[in-house]
């Protein structure tokens, strides 16, 4: 009997059962790269799920409410997704614009701004329309919270070079350490 080939879902080629991977959605994987860019988008998507749930939570505190309503969210999740003009047709791409985590650090410069507004424009209240005043608000400190995170960046990029270069320091010094280590105990040798 002929064996039956499982088709890979990542290149959608079919393959042997022996050079492929089963996964916990019980389908099976390439073993070369098709595993790998599994395990990847999985990650990826697992972040991509706790920033959305550490910036849902920040959101429902800053306007004490218990749900996000749904225009909110969408105009949210529309942010994310990022929009393309093709021909004078818009369209709706896939995680292009900025992550979830990134949109949590505006909301944080711009938090002061929001719960000011809230007093004193918005008359206290929490609906959609007054959640939306504060996304707006959050996106003109997406700049500003992207800037943020490439010093920061940077900074742990330096740090980094700078542990390595002391590394080496220490390395050398000891290597010269062992040499003159080395020339004296020839030294004595020469006395004995
Ligand atoms: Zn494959």
């Amino acid at each position: 009997m002929a064996e039956r080939l499982l088709k890979c879902p990542v290149c959608e080629q079919y393959g042997h059962k022996d050079k492929m991977i089963r996964e916990e959605d019980k389908r099976y994987y390439h073993v070369e790269y098709c595993h790998d860019r599994y395990l990847r988008d999985k990650e990826a998507t697992r972040i991509e799920n706790q920033q959305w749930d550490e910036l849902y939570q920040y959101i429902i505190k800053l306007h004490d409410i218990i749900v996000l309503p749904k225009g909110n969210i969408t105009r949210l999740k529309d942010l994310r997704a990022g929009f393309d003009t093709k021909s004078g047709k818009r369209e709706r791409r896939w995680r292009n614009g900025p992550d979830f985590g990134l949109m949590l650090e505006a909301y944080k410069l711009a938090e002061d701004s929001i719960k000011w507004c809230i007093v004193n424009k918005l008359d206290g209240s929490n609906d959609t329309r007054a959640i939306n005043y504060g996304i707006s608000i959050m996106i003109d400190k997406l700049n500003e919270a992207f800037a943020g995170r490439k010093s920061k960046q940077q900074q742990k990029e330096q740090f980094e070079k700078t542990k390595v270069t002391d590394q080496d320091k220490t390395i050398s010094s000891n290597i010269n350490k062992n040499k003159n280590n080395k020339i004296d105990e020839m030294d004595i040798s020469a006395f004995l």
